[in-house]
């Protein structure tokens, strides 16, 4: 027989919910007050959570964003300096032939796509935006290499503006198998699943608390449940404790 706690009922009951439309959507399991607790948490938990790119304007952290692509923030750190100090500007990067550019960003993997990408979001950021990111989530998809995950970063730390939540492996890992925010099957349906859970006021910081906790607590193998402060309101099946 399995040591594994049972479920409390108070995660399906009705009596400790004000049930919104995105809670009836998911069949009742996540109430208010649920998430409440995971929001109080995450709070206290990561009370500084940030973008942990390093840049100085929008510009940058849209570069950093596409470096970042199946690489590690850290690494991009690592080269982001000396290439911002070498092409300080979107028309410099607008002017780059994707070759050049490859050779100063080669350690962050899939160099080609991500130096075809970067020139060519420059050309348009200087030919349809004078030189300036775009701050909707509309035009912000109209560059090459940016995708809505992309876009809910840079509006999000560069221009403060909440136009979603970052939705990351680790978010999608601890929203769908881990709390069950979500069923979602695409990360579009998954942000979308936890925007409606979130106050918007929240957005911001939460995609980075979220990413954090999937990294650093429940994690992909062997979650660190025992340390966890919402193991009381998981009944994930890949519980360790
Ligand atoms: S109890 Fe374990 S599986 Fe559940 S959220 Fe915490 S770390 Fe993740």
């Amino acid at each position: 027989m399995s040591n594994r706690k049972q479920p409390s009922k108070t995660l399906y009951g009705k009596s400790d919910i004000s049930r919104t439309p995105a809670i009836m959507a998911l069949g009742g399991y996540t109430s208010s007050a649920r998430m409440r607790r995971i929001l109080t948490a995450f709070g206290k938990l990561f009370p500084n959570a940030h973008c942990a790119l390093v840049y100085r304007n929008p510009f940058q952290l849209l570069v950093a964003t596409i470096l970042s692509a199946q690489c590690t923030d850290k690494r991009v750190n690592q080269i982001t300096p000396a290439l911002f100090q070498k092409y300080p500007t979107p028309q410099d990067f607008a002017a780059l032939r994707p070759e050049v550019l490859e050779q100063d960003i080669y350690s962050t993997g899939f160099f080609r796509n991500k130096a075809r990408s970067i020139t060519a979001a420059s050309k348009r950021i200087v030919q349809e935006f004078g030189g300036r990111v775009p701050q909707t989530m509309e035009d912000l998809l109209t560059l090459p290499g940016i995708a809505r995950k992309s876009a809910n970063v840079v509006l999000g730390s560069a221009y403060g503006i909440a136009s979603g939540i970052v939705v990351d492996t680790h978010a999608i890992r601890v929203a769908t198998r881990r709390l069950r925010l979500s069923q979602g099957k695409s990360p579009e349906k998954v942000e979308q699943d936890i925007l409606n859970l979130v106050p918007r006021n929240r957005w911001i910081q939460f995609s980075y608390q979220f990413s954090l906790f999937g990294r650093e607590i429940c994690t992909a193998r062997h979650p660190h449940c025992a340390e966890c402060p919402l193991e009381p309101i998981c009944d994930s099946p890949e519980k360790t404790v």
